[in-house]
């Protein structure tokens, strides 16, 4: 028998108990994690997450377009549709001066944080109680994510869930209301729903249907992000997902290739200032070339002035070359960075 066999043998006996026994660990330990992708509860939630997915932005027709100056319909049929303006001048809100309608625009529909939320087939947004994101409680609540001040609950698939059960609110945060009062008043208000909110996301895919269900130039006005976001597989990590023994070992938005799509979107945002990214996952990277290669597609984003990226987990990497200040946890004593 050769050395290399023998080698080989001897590599075999050493290491079945060790992955045995690693196995045996993880089955004891994170019973839910094996168990469930073994159950192909992914694959539920992502086929869930599929027939609740957001319907993509209709073309209105251009006589129907909600800021003005509307165009004069070309037919005579249209003289009739909707779209047409009336005179204001009777209005002595849209009597006073722009420079104090716009301050009012502002009270009422900016300086806040939005948060976004997944529905039935569309979108939903509620206006945070907190002044500022950060003070918003986020805390993890056996499923996902939750932030329980601002968005009730969500099911298993990260659909919103309306408090009281009372069926889907037709607005949360109290903005639409206004905006489709007037079509001067949208006009002269919808910048400042896009310019001076922060838009927080707790879900990749939410940001990618926001692009694609928002007009190109109101969603390239955006300035501030706030996105959380749950990591609950390594990705970027072939060995770790082996252990998953399913096909695909990684159901969208928990994949590499929603990661990569996600950061492809923001690194677009022609406007964006400020961003604060929070990834939590419990156990932290088990390769610092896994990581790097999860930090990699955030490297594109380089418009941000302020561009953090705070995880919950220890490491090596610092990314002292990247366009974000990597955050880490504060080492204990005796405890790695
Ligand atoms: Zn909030």
């Amino acid at each position: 028998m050769s050395r290399s066999k023998v080698a080989n043998i001897a590599l075999g006996v050493l290491c079945g108990p060790i992955l045995c026994c690693w196995i045996a660990f993880a089955s004891c330990c994170c019973p839910g994690r094996l168990h469930r992708h073994g159950e192909s509860e992914d694959r539920k939630r992502f086929e869930r997450r599929q027939v609740m997915s957001p319907r993509p932005l209709a073309v209105r027709p251009p006589e129907r377009a909600l800021t003005i100056p509307v165009p004069i319909p070309p037919t005579e049929r249209h003289k009739n549709a909707r779209g047409k303006t009336l005179n204001q001048s009777r209005s002595r809100l849209l009597s006073l001066p722009l420079e104090l309608r716009q301050m009012i625009w502002r009270a009422a529909l900016g300086d806040s944080t939005i948060h976004m939320v997944l529905k039935k087939n569309k979108l939903g947004h509620l206006r945070c109680k907190e002044s500022r994101t950060v003070d918003c409680p986020l805390g993890y609540n056996g499923k996902t994510l939750s932030r329980a001040c601002c968005w009730g609950a969500v099911d298993r698939a990260n659909i919103w869930q309306p408090k009281g059960g009372n069926g889907p609110k037709h607005t949360d945060g109290n903005v639409l209301p206004l905006l489709q009062s007037c079509r001067q008043i949208y006009s002269e208000a919808i910048e400042y729903l896009y310019t001076t909110n922060c838009f927080s996301f707790y879900d990749l895919d939410c940001l990618r249907y926001f692009s694609c269900t928002t007009l190109p130039s109101r969603f390239s006005l955006i300035r501030t992000l706030d996105i959380e976001w749950c990591l609950t597989w390594p990705i970027y990590d072939p060995v770790a997902q082996s252990f998953l023994l399913t096909s695909p070992a990684l159901y969208p938005p928990h994949d590499e290739a929603t990661w990569e799509e996600t950061w492809r979107v923001i690194a677009a945002m022609p406007n964006l200032n400020f961003i604060r990214v929070s990834l939590l996952y419990f156990d932290g990277f088990r390769d610092r070339r896994c990581e790097r290669k999860m930090l990699a597609p955030m490297r594109k984003v380089t418009r941000p002035k302020v561009f953090e990226v705070h995880v919950s987990w220890h490491g090596d990497e610092h990314a002292e070359d990247a366009p974000f200040t990597l955050i880490r946890p504060v080492a204990e004593d005796g405890e790695g960075q």
